[in-house]
């Protein structure tokens, strides 16, 4: 099983998409407590599972995880525990990179809320900025960024300004995020060239 029912919304999110292949280079910001790193382990899975379903052989593709908090173990996923606003922190990223092109970055971050709207809403907001700048910089031209964002003040601001970055951009809000009635989710696919 998976350590929280967050991985079925990457999975709706991967199945309506298809984002996720073998092969590739994933970062996954806000991982903690891991579930969505788990599903991406098990689609880079090698194909024989072993007995009960367990994976035998290397893991076909890379998966980064990224979190505040800390994060159990999950092998064949690195981890980086840290906060993503900071410079030092991208930059421990960027060296487990170590040039090597990403081809999908998800992101679960969601910042603790304050409860007065404005404040969460630049949260929000500034967490969405620094996963497409990193998108940006990083992601192959082929390449996706998911986030998730919420519905109300704000949203068609960051819709806005996925539609800067991507040629394609479309909202998802899985079944799995039902009872959470402000979150959704939106996926951006390949990148526009950064103006000059
Ligand atoms: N996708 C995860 C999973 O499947 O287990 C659940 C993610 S949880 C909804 C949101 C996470 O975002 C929290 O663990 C939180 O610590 C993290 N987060 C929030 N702000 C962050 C930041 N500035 N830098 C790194 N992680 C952050």
């Amino acid at each position: 099983g998976y350590r929280s029912r967050a991985a079925y919304k990457l999975k709706e999110i991967d199945e309506t998409f298809h984002l996720i292949r073998p092969g590739q280079v994933v970062v996954d910001l806000g991982a903690a407590p891991g579930a969505w790193s788990q599903y991406l382990r098990r689609r880079f899975a090698p194909k024989e599972a072993g007995v009960g379903g367990a994976a035998v052989g290397a893991l076909d593709g890379t998966i980064i995880a990224l979190d505040l908090l800390d994060f159990e173990p999950i092998e064949g996923v690195h981890f980086i525990q840290g906060d993503f606003r900071e410079d030092a922190v991208l930059q421990q990223l960027v060296d487990v990179l170590a040039g090597r092109p990403v081809d999908v970055v998800v992101s679960d971050m969601a910042p603790n809320l304050s409860g007065v709207g404005v404040t969460d809403s630049a949260r929000v907001e500034l967490l969405i900025e620094l996963a497409i700048d990193f998108a940006q910089s990083h992601l192959k031209p082929e390449g996706a960024l998911v986030c998730k964002v919420f519905h109300g003040s704000g949203y068609s601001q960051l819709v806005d300004l996925f539609r800067e970055h991507f040629r394609v951009v479309k909202p998802c809000k899985p079944k799995a995020s039902r009872d959470k009635s402000a979150e959704t989710f939106l996926v951006g696919i390949g990148l526009k060239r950064r103006a000059a």
